[in-house]
């Protein structure tokens, strides 16, 4: 399996990252995604850090929307030199996040489409952070993304079967957290059901948004396999064969320009 996006780099994990890291191996995590974003510019280093000490970690680098009032001119130059780092598979996680408002929107709509055109000239797939931002997100990604036919990832779906089948049409795989699991969660896990077996992911979004039975704790990757195994009973299928399915998306979408 591959946790497609996890934030490992959390001082919620200060005190057992490594023993972190160990436990997702023994539960058949092979490998894990640290989106880079970290506490925002001027650091945008941090899962590149991991990925350099850590065989299994790869990394994303990006500016979260959260962040994005820290971004300067600065900022998308170290983005294009970190793009060329062998493990950085992704720019992300970026998008809009209307729900905190942390930056103002405006300034979080620009971030995100300068990060969109980086992204673009280095042909590097993307990773979308959306919060009751639907209709921008999407009508941004169909402006500013869609031309360069790289696809990327929608972190975290928890949208409806409608909102899943325009993020397939856009060219992006699914990435099913912690959320797929949750019992009220229906219209996610019809979305989960339906989605083409080509384009789903799985993820933790760790140390946020536990799958049951771990719900309210701390998430770590480890606890992935509750969600694919919850994803396997939506779709009918065996645990196994929705791991190697994610798995081998991962690899088709992100690892063709690693190796
Ligand atoms: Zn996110
Ligand atoms: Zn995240």
């Amino acid at each position: 399996m591959i946790d497609s996006h996890c934030h490992l780099d959390s001082e919620k994990f200060d005190a057992d990252r490594e023993a972190a890291i160990d436990r997702a191996l023994a539960a058949g995590v092979e490998r894990m995604v640290v989106i880079g974003t970290g506490e925002g510019p001027p650091d945008l280093e941090a899962g590149i850090r991991l990925a350099d000490r850590h065989q299994p970690i790869y990394a994303t680098v990006g500016v979260h929307p959260h962040d994005a009032s820290k971004a300067t001119p600065e900022t998308y130059t170290r983005l294009r030199e970190l793009l060329k780092h062998p493990k950085v598979i992704a720019l992300g996680e970026m998008g809009l996040d209307y729900h905190y408002d942390h930056s103002p929107r405006e300034v979080q709509r620009d971030v995100f489409l300068q990060q969109m055109l980086i992204a673009g000239e280095a042909r590097k797939p993307i990773v979308i952070h959306t919060r009751e931002a639907w209709e921008d997100t999407i009508a941004l990604l169909e402006v500013y993304w869609r031309p360069y036919g790289l696809g990327g990832i929608m972190h975290c779906f928890s949208g409806n079967a409608d909102q899943a089948a325009l993020c397939l049409d856009l060219g992006f795989h699914l990435s099913f957290g912690g959320i797929v699991t949750f019992p009220k969660a229906a219209d996610v896990q019809e979305a989960a059901r339906q989605a083409s077996a080509d384009r789903i992911l799985i993820e933790t979004d760790a140390p946020y948004l536990a799958p049951v039975p771990h719900r309210g704790k701390r998430n770590e990757p480890a606890f992935l396999v509750e969600t694919v195994r919850k994803l396997a009973e939506i779709r009918g299928m065996t645990p196994d064969d929705a791991a190697q399915a994610t798995t081998r998306n991962f690899e088709r979408l992100c690892l063709r320009y690693t190796g």
